[in-house]
């Protein structure tokens, strides 16, 4: 069945990264009126490359539902047709555009909320945007519940942090909001956390059950339980490149996190 593309018309797009040529983008649907999607999700973007082949990328959503916008996070990828195609497209007063169909995917917030660690590198970042805009919304209620949100958000460098400043802002605004921004390969004179995501979330998950009084090792689902009726009080989700994805996931499991609480999202 063909899907119904959509018309996306570029109004802003920032580079928000020199140094991983990485780009905010803001798009508007004009025929829409609004563009529901769950925040986490992605659209698939759809242009022709050089040699007229109709080319289709996804990017995940960096922003929560609002009217009939979405923002993107996408970083230029050497040798790479649609990072770059979207990279130079050109916002007002021309604003280019491009076709787009979805909203897809699962990789979407349990509901009712439940404490939640969010675990994001590179512009992985992207769909933890869209959650963080939609528990904490500017105006409107909060739909965190008062659950402990963790962002751990890795990149290698200082300059290659997107949206840092939004989320310090709003970690001040929000206690229960706690942002954690690691770097891999920080200067001498960075005083934040260091070192691979990993290690930052295995800190959390200890120090979280060493406060509840929980045990350190996750005791073992009842298999017996059907996996549509299983709940629990934490999730964790994470976004990026499938080693850290791979990584993150083996850390957990390695405290009894069931397979059911790591939701996951792939970019490669
Ligand atoms: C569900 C989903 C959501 C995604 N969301 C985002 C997003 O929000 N932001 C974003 O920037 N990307 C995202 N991606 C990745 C995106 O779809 C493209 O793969 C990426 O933009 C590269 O596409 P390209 O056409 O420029 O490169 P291509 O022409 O497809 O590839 C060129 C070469 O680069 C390699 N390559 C592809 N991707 C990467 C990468 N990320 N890093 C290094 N090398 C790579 C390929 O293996 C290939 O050798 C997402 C992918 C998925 C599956």
């Amino acid at each position: 069945m063909a899907r119904e593309l959509y018309t996306a018309r570029l109004e802003k797009k920032v580079l928000i990264s020199e140094s991983a040529q990485c780009y905010h983008f803001e798009f508007v649907l004009d025929g829409l009126e609004n563009f529901p999607f769950v925040s986490g999700q992605f659209i698939s973007a759809v242009a022709p490359d050089a040699t007229g082949k109709q080319q289709t990328r996804a990017y995940s959503i960096a922003s929560a539902a609002k009217e009939n916008r979405f923002d993107l996070c996408v970083n230029r990828v050497e040798g790479g047709f649609f990072s770059n195609y979207l990279a130079d497209l050109t916002d007002l007063p021309v604003g280019g555009t491009i076709q787009i169909h979805g909203p897809h995917g699962h990789f979407v917030l349990k509901e009712p909320v439940t404490d939640a660690i969010l675990i994001a590198t590179g512009t992985g970042i992207a769909p933890m945007r869209g959650f963080a805009q939609w528990l904490f919304p500017e105006s409107g209620p909060d739909r965190s519940n008062g659950k402990d949100i963790w962002l751990v958000y890795g990149t290698r460098y200082e300059t290659e942090i997107y949206y840092h400043d939004e989320f310090l802002a709003l970690a001040e605004r929000h206690p229960n909001f706690h942002y954690l921004c690691t770097l891999s390969r920080a200067q001498d004179s960075w005083t934040g956390l260091r070192g691979y995501v990993q290690e930052h979330v295995a800190k959390i998950v200890e120090e979280r059950a060493a406060r509840l009084g929980l045990p350190q090792i996750q005791p073992e689902v009842d298999p017996a339980i059907p996996k549509a009726e299983l709940n629990f009080d934490i999730y964790a989700y994470i976004c990026g490149l499938n080693n850290m994805v791979a990584g993150v996931r083996d850390k957990l499991a390695g405290y009894g996190w069931h397979r059911k609480q790591i939701v996951f999202e792939r970019y490669d």
